[in-house]
């Protein structure tokens, strides 16, 4: 099939298009170094960064270590403002020389293309992956597609090299058909990988709330009419620009829900830190309300409420745990409680991936434990139901026990070991709950650290070779 064919919305959809509409959003974005660089960044941004900071990044412009050629720049006035007074939120927009002092890393991690069944689609677990736009309103430094956001070239494991493509309706819904249309003839199982119907999307990229409304409904009405049952949508908007969860979105739910009411909404948000919503004195000290909970900031509030007392949408946090912006219990701390009360739940917390130059940004894998679990001391238990997730090529793991006295009899056991479990991985997840188990090593920050002290390896972490690529199912008849 040519990208040229268009894909044909039903008359049901084309009903619920017709009544969304697409407003100017005015997020004032700073976009790229330049205009530090000359001296053309809004009078109040000036000072964002210091002379020797621009003069660092300036030396490194055209360079093996140019940062904006690592992780496009960008920032929006309403980050910008509560960046102002929070080093935290600093760390995660502005460009610093430190992260192209080591590039090691992967340019796919978790060699995502290899579950690449279309352009833009990634078809690993038993849910797909989209990428439907390539940039976000702010992009953070540590980002885990760096790789889609800055364009780069990625080599496919049958050795051609192509920058990541974006998902295009016809494409994913014809393959959505496809792939259900055998699962179904075959009895509920895919003959081939046993994978189940592909029931949920990801709306991701980048980030979807960048999109005009109509090509966001163009997707979820897509996807609804392709026997989607849930939908998620991830975000970080509800941080970089509240005010995007505005009455023309929320129409676009609403609609949505009327016409859809069987398909579940899922908005997936990204707070890294209580920062990002919760309002602070002059002190810097966060804000009380008269009942000892914390004061959030009026639009992030007035945004999150909307989406939540939607009863149809469920909205989960998850974030990684980075050094140097939330590596710290008591902020994971408030931060999980302040998001529960106000009906958010604490999805995941993740360790950092290998992406290029994670080494700037990953914390040690046992210390994110250790951050989150005393994080989790005195949290409720519906407060405490975050996970810290480590995704291993094979699949999303979780960090399940870090533990500190020797295992005697147990070689390699001397400082105690960390236990893996695998929660999810490829097709239909043969390996879930399997475990290994390593010795310590308290500077790990990949599995490659634990190489040399594997003590039981059930889940096969330390094994691990390359599936063969996932070839598309043949669409015929199944196609929109
Ligand atoms: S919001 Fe997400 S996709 Fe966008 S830059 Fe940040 S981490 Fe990357």
């Amino acid at each position: 099939m040519s990208r040229a064919e268009r894909y044909v919305p039903t008359p049901r959809e084309e009903a619920f298009h017709a009544s969304i509409t697409n407003p100017k959003y005015d997020r004032q974005i700073i976009n790229g170094l330049n205009p530090f660089f000359e001296d053309r960044a809004p009078e109040d941004m000036k000072s964002f960064y210091t002379d020797r900071e621009i003069a660092e990044l300036k030396s490194l412009k055209g360079t093996a270590r140019d940062v904006e050629d690592r992780m496009p720049v960008k920032m929006t006035r309403h980050y910008f403002e509560l960046a102002k007074t929070s080093k935290y939120l600093q760390r995660l927009v502005k460009a610093s020389s430190d992260e192209t002092e080591d590039l090691a890393g992967s340019e796919d991690p978790g060699f995502q293309m290899d579950y690449s069944p279309v352009e833009g689609l990634l078809h690993k677990y038993e849910m797909g992956l989209m990428y439907v736009i390539s940039t976000c309103s702010a992009h953070c430094r540590f980002c885990y597609r760096e790789e889609l956001i800055g364009r780069k070239d990625i080599e496919r494991q049958d050795g051609s090299v192509a920058k990541k493509g974006l998902a295009q309706i016809r494409e994913v819904t014809d393959y959505i058909r496809g792939h259900n249309k055998v699962v179904a003839d075959n009895g509920g199982r895919h003959p081939e990988s046993g994978r189940e119907k592909l029931r949920e999307i990801l709306l991701s990229g980048g980030d979807p709330m960048v999109l005009p409304n109509t090509k966001i409904a163009a997707w979820l009405s897509a996807l609804a009419e392709a026997g989607v049952e849930s939908i998620r949508l991830g975000t970080k908007e509800m941080a970089f620009y509240p005010d995007r969860f505005d009455d023309a979105f929320l129409a676009v739910l609403d609609g949505f829900h009327e016409v859809y009411p069987d398909v579940g909404f899922r908005l997936m948000v990204h707070f890294n830190h209580p920062d990002e919503f919760l309002q602070k004195d002059g002190g810097g000290n966060y804000i009380e309300n008269p009942n000892g909970t914390l004061k959030w900031i009026e639009s992030t509030k007035r945004a999150m409420d909307a989406v939540v007392s939607r009863g149809w949408v469920s909205v989960e946090n998850q974030a990684p745990i980075i050094k140097g912006i939330n590596d710290d219990a008591e902020a994971l701390r408030i931060m999980q409680r302040s998001l529960k009360r106000v009906g958010v739940e604490n999805h995941y917390f993740f360790c950092g991936r290998d992406i290029i130059a994670y080494r700037a940004f990953n914390v040690p894998i046992e210390t994110a434990w250790n951050i989150l679990n005393e994080s989790q001391k005195g949290l409720s238990g519906v407060e405490a139901h975050a996970r810290l997730s480590i995704t291993h090529y094979k699949g999303k793991t979780e960090v399940a026990a870090v533990t500190s006295d020797p295992i005697e009899g147990v070689p390699l056991s001397e400082k105690g070991v960390v236990i893996f479990k695998i929660l999810r991985n490829a097709a239909d997840s043969p390996d879930r709950a399997k475990v290994c188990i390593v010795g310590r090593n308290p500077d790990a920050i990949w599995f490659d650290d634990y190489a040399d002290r594997v003590i039981y390896d059930e889940a096969g972490l330390y094994d691990y070779s390359r599936v063969v690529k996932v070839v598309p199912v043949t669409i015929g008849a199944a196609g929109s």
